[in-house]
């Protein structure tokens, strides 16, 4: 007899994947006696078609792991050993709000920084109770920028966030230009779409300095040194000024300030770009003449370009060729960028005016744990990140981890590289553990995620405990919902009715202007005067040298290597990061590695100022000569000295949005022994 009869039959429940992926996929989760036995990708939106990621399907060995927080838990080692004594919640909220009101009767209540990102993406999960909390309390604020903010800010300056062309359409372009981006590790479900615009006919472009499976298959590659792709893009608007490629007649009627960017595009001839990005000029003009002559032609602008000193002005100047070349008003034709914005989703209990209190840059959580004074942070909430693995200088976020006068409040799944420096730990559900809305931020859709099984141990959501967080320090008003069911129904009667009534019939919504909309004929920009900023000037004045500007390349001749930090197929930025194998690789090109007298397989030192990672060593030829590359989201575990590539990234900003510069790391490599 089979252990299904015996313990009765499987079932499958259907929910919503709300983690930081564009994809959003909707899940058929098999569960067997109230445990999971399988996750798999349904067919209830229609992008998911059936299947998912690796990662998620093995989201169950995080689920159930060694490493899941199971109870509330205080210090009861040094900071960093990651012993902890369990306790109560009530005992454990109790000590936060004696904490906070400490901290603010000793030194005013900005002196707690909350720090949060995308562990979860859901509606429910970040930016709710939570955020009402921070504000009401008067902590400081956090400026959520370690990813997605230069390409945010050029967004919202050029277009207002105007939703762009979705994954459908990609096969009714004639020309796709993937600009930073590697579909095939993180939002896999673009891959078929991209293959399809191929077999019809489509000439693909792949602007990466990694040769990635895409890469592989494309008409052109083009490899570019990391933090040249302002350059490069300004190249191709100089041709489409020059060449008469530019809509003279879109950029009167639709856009303003396209004189200024065609002054700033002009100095960057084919030669010199080429010369500077380290690529053939024969090939970038091909590119160029590809752009200008094809229609519908798409550029889907990633979050590699953003990550470097120029990478607001790479993302303003890329998401404005579409402007210049008249690329609009076709199916498949224009720009993709992040959808998240498409729903609109009002949360009138968070609407009200944040508080100016002291921001402080989730990039510069080192030097705000090290050097603030004026108040320094006596209390540290986190929760949905682990800054420990993920945020610049990690040595220096480490070291403040370490204050013995911190108080460090740690709020997760499992035990992460930063839970491992908290004096109080709370277990967090999962998304297959509760309610959430999963958003898509590259298909445009809405979906309901439903609990899956039980919560494991005392795991409790974020709407639970901040709701009753909220609750004991005396936060909120009367009628306001304070745990996760009460305010995803407060959530489904404030969204557009029939958008609400979709999700509760277990549906997929559609927005008003469809789920593949024609930017310029279904979506507009959003910007006061409805037309294209090709010039704002407030960004002009921003930038440390101005709008479409290059700053040069951080390179010494100590620090020659180029160290980029991309997505990997392992983890959702360092989501899942505890079940990587142990010893990532360090990838570099056979003529770097010759010059070093380095072999595949030696075990070697990246250093710079800022510290040291010791790795095995990968040599391929997948990689552009001068760039070695270590996979984002590692945790401390996965090196052989408990560093990752953070611990190599400043933390200096971008030139736009205040972003993290992870690709302006310059190292050095040498064999570990002599080194
Ligand atoms: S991480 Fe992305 S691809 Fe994987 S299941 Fe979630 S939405 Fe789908």
């Amino acid at each position: 007899m089979s252990e299904s009869v015996l313990g009765g039959p499987a079932t499958v429940v259907e929910t919503a994947c709300p983690l930081d992926c564009p994809d959003a996929c909707s899940l058929a989760v098999t569960v067997h006696r109230g445990k999971i036995v399988s996750i798999d990708g349904s067919h209830r939106n229609p992008v998911t078609d059936g299947y998912i990621c690796a990662k998620v399907r093995k989201f169950g060995d995080r689920v159930y792991g060694p490493d899941r927080l199971l109870y509330p838990g205080i210090r009861r080692g040094r900071k960093g050993e990651g012993k902890f004594k369990r306790v109560s919640w009530d005992e454990a909220l109790e000590l936060i709000v004696a904490r906070f009101e400490r901290a603010k009767a000793e030194a005013g209540s900005t002196s707690i920084l909350p720090y949060s990102y995308g562990g979860s993406n859901g509606l429910l999960t970040q930016d709710n109770i939570d955020a009402q909390i921070w504000r009401r309390f008067g902590t400081s604020r956090l400026a959520r920028t370690v990813c997605a903010a230069p390409t945010g800010t050029a967004n919202m300056a050029l277009y207002g966030k105007m939703p762009s062309v979705t994954y459908r359409d990609y096969p009714e372009a004639k020309l796709i230009i993937l600009w930073g981006v590697n579909p095939s590790a993180s939002g896999i479900h673009l891959v078929p779409y991209v293959r399809e615009a191929q077999k019809r006919g489509a000439t693909l472009v792949v602007i990466d300095p990694r040769t990635t499976a895409l890469a592989r298959a494309a008409d052109v590659h083009l490899p570019v040194k990391p933090g040249t792709d302002v350059a490069v893009a300004l190249s191709i608007h100089r041709h489409l000024f020059a060449s008469g490629g530019a809509d003279e007649e879109f950029l009167r009627a639709h856009t303003t300030g396209a004189d200024r960017l065609r002054e700033r595009a002009e100095p960057w001839t084919f030669e010199r770009t080429a010369s500077l990005a380290g690529i053939e000029a024969s090939a970038l003009q091909r590119v160029a003449e590809l752009y200008a002559a094809s229609s519908p032609a798409l550029v889907r602008c990633g979050w590699g370009l953003e990550r470097n000193r120029n990478g607001g002005n790479a993302a303003m100047a890329v998401l404005a060729l579409p402007a210049v070349g008249g690329k609009f008003g076709v199916r498949g034709g224009g720009y993709s960028m992040s959808n998240s914005t498409s729903w609109n989703v009002e949360r009138p209990w968070i609407a009200a005016d944040e508080p100016r209190t002291r921001e402080v840059n989730m990039n510069h959580l080192g030097r705000a744990l090290i050097d603030y004074a004026d108040p320094p942070i006596k209390v540290l909430f986190v929760y949905n990140c682990n800054p420990a693995a993920t945020v610049p200088d990690q040595r220096r976020v480490v070291h403040g981890l370490e204050r013995e006068d911190l108080f460090t409040v740690v709020f997760d799944q499992v035990m992460t590289d930063t839970a491992l420096y908290a004096d109080l730990v709370l277990p967090a559900t999962t998304f297959l553990e509760g309610y959430d809305f999963a958003k898509g931020y590259g298909p445009i859709s809405l979906d309901l995620g439903r609990p899956v099984i039980d919560a494991a141990g005392e795991a409790r959501s974020n709407a639970d405990v901040f709701g009753d967080l909220a609750t004991r320090l005396g936060l909120l008003k009367e009628n306001e919902p304070t745990g996760e069911l009460d305010l995803m129904v407060h959530m489904l009667d404030r969204l557009p009715a029939h958008i609400g009534a979709e999700l509760r019939a277990g549906g997929q919504p559609v927005p008003p202007f469809g789920t593949a909309p024609i930017q310029f004929v279904d979506v507009f920009p959003n910007t006061p005067d409805r037309k294209v900023s090709l010039f704002p000037d407030t960004l002009e004045a921003a930038a440390p040298i101005g709008l479409y500007r290059f700053q040069p390349d951080p390179a010494t001749e100590r620090y020659p290597l180029a160290l980029i930090s991309p997505a990997s197929e392992r983890t959702i930025s360092s989501t899942l990061g505890e079940l990587s194998r142990p010893d990532a690789k360090l990838s570099m090109h056979p003529d770097d590695a010759k010059t070093r007298g380095l072999e595949d397989g030696d075990l070697v030192r990246i250093f710079n100022e800022l510290g040291e990672v010791h790795c095995p060593l990968r040599v391929a030829a997948g990689i552009r000569p001068g760039t070695v590359s270590l996979p984002k989201g590692l945790w401390r575990r996965s090196t052989r000295n408990s560093m990752t590539a953070t611990a190599l990234a400043p933390d200096t900003l971008t030139d736009l949005g205040g972003g993290a510069c992870f690709n302006d790391a310059r190292v050095q490599v040498a064999s570990l022994p002599t080194a």
